[in-house]
């Protein structure tokens, strides 16, 4: 076989996408992990399901009329921990395990996952490499070669797509093995050359972000050498999700042949792209509106390059499959969306300039302009809070509680299906409800928890459940997307002004306080989160759709402290998730942000305690802005983590609950490790502030594992105040 080299820059194919949905139109790869992780079907079953969602995305995107076809976007996991094993950056703990790369992914019995965090501002999370001084780099390319051909056996030719070396050490933090990395890059780039390939993609989303001189210079040394290989494909460096700023120019004066720009977030720079060819993301990967094709062409035309593609804006792996599976949305809102499949023929119908029978889309909002909200009052100061809780609540040193949610149960999911297909009525299905708060409340009662949860049984998922309970939002039924690994979320469609017509979790929550004389924490998702989740309209700025959300949720925690809830726990797992990537933007952000929050719990009494959460304590950059939120208890991930920001977070002089086990493997902690975790809280601010809970909710364990866990932390959290 011999190497392809570019005669001219103009042999791009004409369109393109960066990636595309990997989980299966209708979840299959996620059913088909399940099912291999719980010892129901062999490793060989799930690859067969991996080899068919691959094959039916080729087959469409070619139907559509997709020109470039992508390869090796597809991952049973992962892209970076897909990476990670290309590299052969496999900490050797794992190589032993029955299937090291799940090893890594979820863990095992005897050994804790890798570290799991977001990917970018987006609410897809990847699996963190762990780069050390005994990392041996070696290249495995068993993984895009496979895909590479079973395309070429379909009869396609496939650009393979990667993770590019500067991204993955940046978020490997392991820069420094620069030139390690490079080596098996250029062995890749051979290896693919010798499969005759003549495209490569190597996607870099981390240069859009603030990058030091350094780092810029790692781009350029990077490109130059893998540039200079002898025999290689071409070379498409994509980056998506902003701009390229100062890493463009760098960029540019490598060999590299193509060059992927975001023209939905960024904008086409001065930069001279002559020499090069241009992917222009203009048809949008981060939304689910049609793109309109005048902004589109306006952005096309202002690229000056060698050659122009037409491609999205990066990969579609942040949306949907397909709108024509969505039977049940307003005529009048499906005509403006468009998912995976629609993008693609945009992208089509873009490259081929031609819109017959497409809609001039403009800014996609339904408004209806609400009357201006109130201001908020604000609370008393923390020490007043804190003395009046305490009296009322009464509750022991160390208080235990949970993030939420208990496990939600085949049965209660059955339930919710015939609920909805309307062969279980209503007041059945309240009543499976109520059952299940009630199992909840008695086990966490038996096992001796201080502050109890109604176990959020009757939500589907924490945003979209109150989506479905506010106005001017839309749920989709098959609008999966993955989030990570085998987990998908249904991000609802927020397209109009956002009000709340009644109480949504009051009678839940007052069920539960009625069983019990425990403290039930009333459950709410925060205004930035529900947003954050959510495909959101494009007509406002962001600030005031979250206004309009914190307007809501202060309703309902109104209506709960009324109710006789004396903890409300509001939610913000995903504050950290819109941070802007640049630094410059994201002082604006976190004011309106922290703002939006106050907002919305502001209207509770002193007395009664506030909580909110937070996953993933990758909380440095943000951790004023938690402070900022004022809450009265703050749980927060640090399982995975360690302890790096509990100093920090010690600080903000409130209450606080560092997880003290990582919900998200199955594994079972020990006592002595919670023990450890939990003295290491002690010692680090005063007793009367620390909090005993898992670092998220536990929908997703089973009551096993849950039973076990907890009372470990029951006992952990004895031992520990018999010490006080
Ligand atoms: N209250 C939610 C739960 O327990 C919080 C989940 C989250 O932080 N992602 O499930
Ligand atoms: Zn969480």
């Amino acid at each position: 076989m011999s190497a392809f080299f570019p005669s001219s820059p103009g042999s791009f194919p004409a369109s393109t996408v960066l990636g595309y949905p990997r989980i299966g139109p209708r979840r299959e790869l996620k059913r088909a992990l399940e099912s291999y992780w719980d010892g129901r079907a062999t490793r060989a079953e799930l690859d067969r399901v991996g080899a068919e969602i691959r094959e039916r995305t080729w087959h469409r995107l070619a139907e559509l009329g997709l020109d470039g076809l992508p390869s090796n976007t597809f991952s049973l996991y992962d892209q970076m921990l897909d990476t990670a094993v290309l590299l052969g950056a496999v900490p050797a703990r794992y190589r032993d395990a029955a299937d090291p790369y799940f090893a890594m992914a979820r863990g095992t019995d005897g050994l804790a996952p890798l570290r799991m965090t977001k990917w970018f501002d987006t609410n897809y999370h990847y699996i963190v490499p762990e780069i050390g001084p005994e990392t041996v780099f070696k290249l495995d390319a068993a993984k895009p070669l496979a895909e590479v051909r079973q395309a070429r056996e379909l009869g396609y030719e496939t650009r393979p797509v990667v993770v590019g070396p500067v991204t993955f050490l940046l978020l490997g933090s392991a820069l420094d093995r620069l030139d390690e990395v490079l080596a098996c890059y250029e062995e890749l780039l051979a290896a693919l050359a010798a499969e005759g390939v003549a495209w490569a993609q190597f996607d870099e989303p981390a240069l859009v972000g603030d990058r030091t001189p350094e780092e810029l210079a790692a781009v350029r040394t990077a490109y130059e050498r893998l540039g200079a290989l002898g025999t290689r494909p071409a070379l498409f460096v994509a980056s998506y999700f902003g701009d390229l700023g100062e890493s463009l120019p760098e960029l540019a004066a490598t060999p590299v042949e193509a060059i992927g720009i975001d023209l939905v977030r960024g904008r086409m720079p001065g930069v001279d792209l002559r020499g090069k060819t241009v992917v222009a993301g203009v048809v949008s990967g981060r939304d689910v509106w049609r793109t309109s094709p005048e902004r589109a062409l306006a952005a096309l035309g202002a690229v000056r390059a060698a050659q122009v593609v037409v491609s999205t804006s990066c990969s579609l792996q942040h949306v949907p499959y397909s709108v024509s599976d969505e039977p049940d949305l307003a005529p009048e809102l499906k005509e403006r969306l468009a998912f995976a499949e629609e993008k693609v023929a945009e992208v089509v119908a873009l490259a081929r300039a031609d819109f017959r029978g497409s809609l001039p889309a403009g800014p996609h909002g339904l408004s209806v302009a609400l009357p201006a909200p109130v201001v908020a009052e604000g609370r008393g100061p923390y020490a007043g809070r804190a003395a009046a809780q305490k009296a009322h609540l009464r509750l022991p040193a160390l208080p235990i509680t949970t993030i939420g949610s208990f496990p939600q149960t085949g049965e209660l999911r059955a339930a919710r299906a015939a609920l909805t297909a309307g062969t279980l009525n209503q007041e059945e299905y309240e009543r499976r409800v109520e059952a299940e708060i009630e199992h909840a409340i008695r086990l966490q009662e038996r096992l001796g928890l201080d502050v109890l949860v109604h176990g959020e049984p009757e939500r589907n998922d924490m945003v979209q459940y109150f989506a479905e309970h506010l106005d001017g939002f839309a749920v989709t039924r098959n609008g999966w997307v993955q989030s990570y690994g085998s987990r998908c979320t249904r991000p609802p469609i927020l397209y109009g002004d956002v009000s709340r017509p009644g109480p949504i979790t009051v009678r839940w929550s007052t069920y539960a306080q009625s069983l019990t004389d425990r403290p039930v924490k009333g459950m709410l998702t925060g205004p930035v989160t529900i947003v954050a989740w959510s495909f959101v309209r494009d007509d406002l700025p962001l600030r005031d759709v979250v206004f309009q959300v914190a307007d809501a949720v202060r309703e309902e925690v109104r209506d709960l402290e009324a109710a006789g809830l004396s903890i409300v726990q509001v939610d913000e797992p995903a504050l950290r998730e819109l941070l802007p990537l640049r630094r410059a933007a994201q002082d604006d952000y976190l004011e309106w942000a922290v703002a939006a929050y106050r907002r919305a719990t502001s209207g509770a009494s002193d007395r009664t305690q506030i909580h909110t959460h937070l996953c993933y304590s990758d909380a440095d950059q943000i951790l004023a802005a938690i402070d900022g939120l004022d809450a009265d208890v703050t749980t927060i991930e640090s399982a995975r983590s360690g302890a790096r920001i509990l100093g920090t977070v010690a600080a903000f002089g409130r209450g606080l609950g560092p997880g003290v086990y990582d919900i998200h493997s199955p594994r079972v902690p020990g006592v002595e490790e919670i023990e450890e975790l939990l003295s290491r809280t002690v010692a680090a601010l005063p007793a009367e502030r620390v909090w005993a809970n898992p670092d998220c909710g536990l929908k997703t364990r089973t009551y096993e594992q849950v039973e076990a866990a907890l009372t470990n932390v029951v006992t952990a959290t004895r031992r520990i105040r018999a010490e006080l």
